[in-house]
């Protein structure tokens, strides 16, 4: 799967989840916070892998998690944690 590194924090751009075909970028459901979530989240069980996302992202927050850079390691937890118990 894909996760959404720090550079999203702050920028929260949102290109993303217009591109995902999948729309497992989140908040994007009816019942999400937009402005209460740092940045944006990917959900680990939904991402087909498409690269759409890193293709599109201004700040190149997006990478799939075998490429993640080994300081933002954190961040595939915090993606995942993101949508536990949703
Ligand atoms: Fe969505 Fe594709 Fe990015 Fe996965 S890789 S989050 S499916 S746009």
């Amino acid at each position: 799967a894909y996760v959404i590194a720090e550079p999203c924090i702050g920028q929260k751009d949102g290109s993303c989840v217009e591109v995902c075909p999948v729309d497992c970028i989140q908040p994007l459901k009816e019942d999400a916070d937009w402005a209460s979530v740092e940045q944006l989240y990917i959900d680990p069980t939904e991402c087909i892998d498409c690269n759409a996302c890193t293709e599109s992202c201004p700040v190149n927050a997006p990478f799939p998690d075998d490429q993640l850079p080994e300081r933002w390691s954190a961040f595939a937890q915090l993606n995942a944690d993101f949508f536990a118990g949703r």
